[in-house]
This record gives structure tokens, sequence and C-alpha cells, in this order.
């Protein structure tokens, strides 16, 4: 069956041209992946890779307005402290950043550099640097003088040292999800719209899927990437043990005609700022300069949390900003959103094997990093689906899972 078009991968027309191509009766599938966010995208297209015949399925569309992987943009880096496996995967995955954006019109992959700035050593530095150094990585140890000397824009006061990562930079996010669901359609997966009910934790296995239109579907594999919706559907497993938080975002316009906050001056930035993470971006395709604090916001649930901004979020990037980005303190606001993570208990990725269903794979968690892993998410929850993973990253099992949050990956 050839695939469905672009414009159903973009939600255009989805529901018509899925149920002209699907028709209402049963469908069997090699794997059917349900969540069309970075993580359910980039696992359907490696097991679109081997030769697998996938359906994707999403209740609202690839990266939608709610969805983890929503919005403009997401940093990738490679500084990771001593978690090697995350530096090994975001380098892992940049490769294949690369070649979407060099196949899509418009760019995926902002090659701005990252900066990482630090009042004072910390054990986080030393050890992103030895991991570094292990892979080749060519990031620099900048202190700060050379920080005021190359990026005069960011007040430094207070930073002793900082980690500049030259290959690393920004990943579109929206863009990104929906130019690689486009590409997995136009090379004859299949995706649709469709809202999976949650399956019967007491079933004795899985072998279909019912979604609330009444239909069957059928499949040899699943995979589960419903980003902050999988307590939902697996409450008995995962209602403890993956937490959405309410976070903000901030954009803010910047004064016209001046370049310094521009991509080709400012990098990806986050301030370390004694444990208090501070993060953004410069002002990629004229959407203004990006900020967030990366602090846990309350937990909430993504179908009814108020997503209107809080005067208090604005109220605190702007003391920051006033900091740090002296030049930007009075700059008007451009736009604000209101997003999630969906924490794990230390921030450690899931991807692994319902414990009960052993053709049912589990990804998620991506605990506020997870994006530019999304490649090589893809690449291991695909191994482990067809059984052909070489090992197993013990931080990636649901056993691993804690309930109560001590967030220790930044
Ligand atoms: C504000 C913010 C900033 C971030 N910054 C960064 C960053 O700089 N760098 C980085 O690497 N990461 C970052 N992240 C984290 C990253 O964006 C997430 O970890 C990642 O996008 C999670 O993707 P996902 O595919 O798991 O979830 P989602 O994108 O939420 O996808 C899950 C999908 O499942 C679908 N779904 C759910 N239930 C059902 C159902 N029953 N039936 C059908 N479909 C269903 C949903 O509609 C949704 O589209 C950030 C996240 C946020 C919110």
């Amino acid at each position: 069956m050839p695939g469905l078009t672009r414009r159903a991968a973009l939600g255009v027309g989805a529901g018509a041209l899925a149920s002209s191509a699907l028709g209402a009766a049963t469908q069997s599938h090699d794997a059917i992946v349900v969540g069309a966010g970075v993580f359910g995208a980039w696992t359907a297209a490696k097991l679109q890779d081997q030769g697998k015949r996938v359906l994707l399925l999403d209740a609202w569309g690839p990266a939608h307005a709610r969805a983890s992987s929503g919005g403009e943009s997401r940093m990738t880096r490679g500084s990771y402290g001593a978690d090697a496996v995350y530096t090994r995967m975001a380098w892992d995955s940049l490769a294949d950043w690369k070649a979407l954006s060099d196949t899509a019109g418009l760019p995926i992959f902002h090659k701005t550099g990252v900066l990482f700035f630090f009042a004072r050593r910390e054990a986080f530095v030393d050890q992103s640097i030895a991991v570094h150094r292990e892979l080749k990585l060519p990031t620099q140890r900048l202190d700060a003088t050379q920080m005021r000397t190359r990026f005069p824009q960011i007040d430094f006061t207070g930073v002793e040292l900082g980690l500049y990562e030259p290959e690393f930079g920004a990943l579109m996010a929206r863009r990104a999800v929906q130019t690689l669901v486009d590409r997995f359609v136009r090379t004859g997966g299949q995706y649709r719209r469709a809202v999976i009910v949650p399956p019967d934790p007491a079933a004795q296995r899985l072998d279909h899927l019912a979604t609330t239109s009444g239909e069957t579907l059928s499949a040899a594999r699943f995979v589960f990437a419903c980003g902050p919706w999988l307590p939902r559907l697996f409450p008995d497993i995962l209602g403890n043990r993956i937490l959405p938080t309410r976070q903000e975002v901030f954009f803010f316009a910047t004064p016209p005609g001046d370049d310094r906050f521009g991509p080709a001056r400012l990098p990806g930035w986050a301030d370390f700022n004694n444990g208090d993470i501070y993060y953004g971006f410069p002002d990629l395709e004229a959407r203004g300069f990006k900020i967030a604090h990366d602090a846990h916001g309350p937990p909430i649930d993504p179908d009814t949390v108020d997503r209107t901004p809080s005067p208090a979020a604005l109220a605190e990037v702007r003391t920051f900003m006033a900091r740090r980005f002296p030049l930007l303190a009075r700059a008007p606001l451009s736009e604000a959103r209101v997003c999630q993570y969906e924490n794990s208990a230390n921030g450690d990725l899931l991807i692994d094997r319902h414990p009960r269903w052993t053709n049912a794979i589990l990804v998620g968690a991506g605990s506020g990093h997870g994006f530019k892993h999304g490649p090589a998410v893809g690449r291991y929850a695909a191994a482990l689906a067809t059984d052909t993973l070489a090992s197993a990253e013990p931080r990636f099992s649901l056993a691993s899972k804690g309930e109560t949050q001590a967030r220790a990956v930044h």
C-alpha cells in the first residue's frame, strides 16, 4: 500500500486521506508506532530503514502545539558531565540531523555553536572535557577574558570559565519532526491521525490496538512514544515514573539592524548559575532571542494545563536578562509558550520493553533534554523492537526508573 501524502503527514486533510487509504477494517503491519513526536518519528524511520512496514499514528499530528516536540527550537550539545552515554548519543545523532537538514527545503540544524558557562570550575566541566577528549570532540575551554572578547554581548560578571562546542547548535524542532514524517511517508511509510485507547493492562498479550473511533489495528510489534501522555496509557507502570512539569519559554525582539544577538555572533548558551540554570538561543530565523529557566515547574496534565504564560516567569527571565544580557533588558516580548518536560526521576531516558508484552516498546522520558537524541533513540528503540540490539543500556531500563524526583542528568 502506498504511503500517504505530504499533506497527510502535516495533518492537512489527514482524516479523509487516511480513511481512503486504510479503510475502516483491521490492518496488519510489521510495527505500529504510537506518537509522532521526535522519538516516535525517528523510531518509525529507523524501523522503516530495516525494511519494516510501519504505521505511525498521532492523536493530533507531528510536533503539534502541545507535544513536547512542538515549538521552535531545541539545543543540541555534547556537554553532559560524566554522563558519556548522552554525549555519545548527541554526537551520533548530529550526523542524522545534518543529513535531514541537507535534504529539507529550510534548515533544520543551525550550527551556531554552544557555550556553557560556570561561576567556578565544577566537576561537570572537568568530566565533560574528559569525555569530549575521548570522543575527539573539538570542545574549547575558555576563561572569562576569552569569553568577554568573543561574546561581548554577554555580561560574564562572576563567571570563571566556559565550555564552547563549535560543532553543535540549534535544531528547528517542529520543522524537524514534520520534515522527518514527510520523508517517512514519501519513502513508503504510513502516517495517520488516530487516538489509541489505553491497552487493557490485564491482557496476556498485545496483538492489536483500539482507536477511539472504533478501529482495530494489528501488528507484530508496537512502540509507544507518547511523551507526557505515556503515564495515561500505562498508569500501572508509568503513572508514578514519568512526571510532566510546566515549562515556560520566552522570545524577545532584538534591536533593529543589530546582529549581536543573531546566530552568526551569539551561540546557543546556558548559564549554570550555581545550579539554577538558564539557557537560550540567538535570534534564529528572526523569531527573537529565546530564553528559559531550566528549573522544573509544577506537575501538570498535558491536556488540561493552563498554557497562559505567567507574569512571574516573565519577570524571572527579565531579571536574569538584565544581569547577563543588559542590552536586552528592556527588549519587547515577542512571543511566549508553555510547554512541558516529561521527567523520569533522575532525567534518564526510558527505552525498554513493556514488562509483560515483549513485543511492546516504551520510549520516552525525554526529561527536558531528549530532542537532540532523537536519531539515536530511534535507532536503539528500533533495534530493541526487532531483537537486534547489540547491548542494552541499563540506564534506559524501566527497572531503573524511580518514583521520587531527584534530577541528576543536566
Ligand atoms: C520547553 C522545552 C525545552 C526543551 N529544550 C530541549 C533542548 O534544548 N534540547 C533537547 O534535546 N531537548 C529539549 N527538550 C526536550 C525534548 O523536546 C523532549 O524530550 C522531546 O521532544 C520528547 O519527545 P517525545 O516524542 O517523547 O514526546 P512528544 O513530542 O510529546 O510526542 C508524543 C506524541 O504522542 C502522541 N500521543 C500521545 N498519546 C496518544 C494516543 N493515545 N494516541 C495517539 N497519539 C498519542 C501525542 O499527540 C504526541 O504528539 C525541551 C522540551 C521542552 C518542553
